[in-house]
């Protein structure tokens, strides 16, 4: 565990963008140009969400591969399974493959709800750890392989510990990395990265960072991801929680302040969730002064290949 975090560099962390699939094409060009603008920021890499069921695949994969050959950075996609034919799963890895894309987020997703005297969903697939299994067994080394981790717990399990064994189960089974459910309490975060250090997960553990864009937005989905927020986010933002102005950027140092100790305890790269959106994501690596480097483009190697002390 000591070995790890001494062998993450202290000079800044990298980073990396999620962004999720538009409804409408149109949607979809004007988030190219957005891609495109955040690009300058110098993102590791970039991924994009998977409609659990596979509806609107196309949109994940063209867009994949604008983001992997035209905008010019590697790209992560992601992958559900539940409810999934696995023709379709292999159709979305194959594009993927001709996208020149190397990595795969690989998740099981929501299932969908059994309705009576309906078909039965298709359980080809039960748990992210079969997906993985899956690419293994058909790409090799082809593709390296994330997946979710849940510091607070999921909705299906709160036991985080029992959650951190399932997680050995997938990292067992092939996964390269894990990004994290959003978090808001650093000191949860640092505590659940020991246990899962402790428990034998010895590859990279990426926090996703959700960084508070207004006061609505910040309260819908600390709630809908069932996260602890800690009192000093509400005694901050509770007083001016009509002014969303305001909200954004207090958020923003507090959000930067969280990713600050999370470097200064050798968390080495930071993950966006940007919502589709930059601003508030500029805010955060503003007040962290992570744009003041000028421009120039770092020739880093991914998170996963980089030599972060595997235990
Ligand atoms: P799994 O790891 O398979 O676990 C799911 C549940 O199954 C666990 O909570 C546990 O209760 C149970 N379980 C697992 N293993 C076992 C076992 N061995 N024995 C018994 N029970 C077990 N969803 C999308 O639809 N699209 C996305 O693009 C997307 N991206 C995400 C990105 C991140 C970083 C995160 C954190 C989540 C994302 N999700 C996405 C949400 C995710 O699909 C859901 O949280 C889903 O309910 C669980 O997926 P999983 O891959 O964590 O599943």
């Amino acid at each position: 565990l000591e070995r790890y975090h001494q062998e993450a560099p202290n000079d800044g962390a990298s980073i990396s963008f999620e962004y999720f699939v538009p409804k409408t094409s149109q949607g979809i060009s004007n988030l190219y140009d957005r891609m495109d603008r955040m690009y300058k920021l110098d993102p590791l890499f970039v991924d994009v969400t998977w409609n659990a069921g596979g509806s609107q695949s196309n949109f994940t994969t063209e867009m994949i591969h604008t983001a992997q050959n035209v905008i010019g950075v590697d790209t992560c996609m992601h992958l559900t399974c539940t409810g999934m034919p696995v023709e379709v799963v292999d159709q979305a890895l194959e594009e993927a493959h001709k996208a020149n894309c190397h990595n795969i987020l690989a998740l099981r997703g929501d299932p969908p709800r059994v309705v009576p005297g309906e078909e039965k969903p298709i359980t080809h697939f039960r748990y992210a750890k079969d997906l993985i299994k899956h690419i293994r067994d058909k790409y090799g080394d082809y593709f390296d392989i994330g997946v979710a981790g849940y510091p607070e717990g999921h909705p299906e399990e709160p036991d985080a510990d029992v959650l951190i064994e399932y997680l050995k189960e997938k990292v067992d089974a092939g996964a390269s990395f894990v990004i994290t459910q959003m978090f808001y309490d650093v000191d949860l975060f640092l505590n659940w990265v020991d246990r899962c250090r402790a428990a034998g997960i010895y590859v990279p553990i990426i926090p996703g960072i959700m960084p508070i864009s207004g006061w609505a937005s910040f309260n819908r989905r600390a709630k809908w991801c069932q996260v602890n927020v800690p009192p000093q986010f509400l005694a901050e933002l509770e007083p001016i929680s009509n002014d969303d102005a305001a909200v954004r950027e207090k958020g923003s140092q507090l959000v930067a302040n969280m990713c600050a100790k999370m470097i200064a305890h050798g968390i080495s790269h930071l993950h966006f969730y940007t919502m589709n959106l930059e601003r508030a994501t500029i805010m955060v690596l503003e007040q962290l002064h992570m744009l003041d480097k000028n421009n120039e483009k770092r020739p880093s190697p991914l998170p996963w290949r980089q030599s972060l002390g595997k235990g």
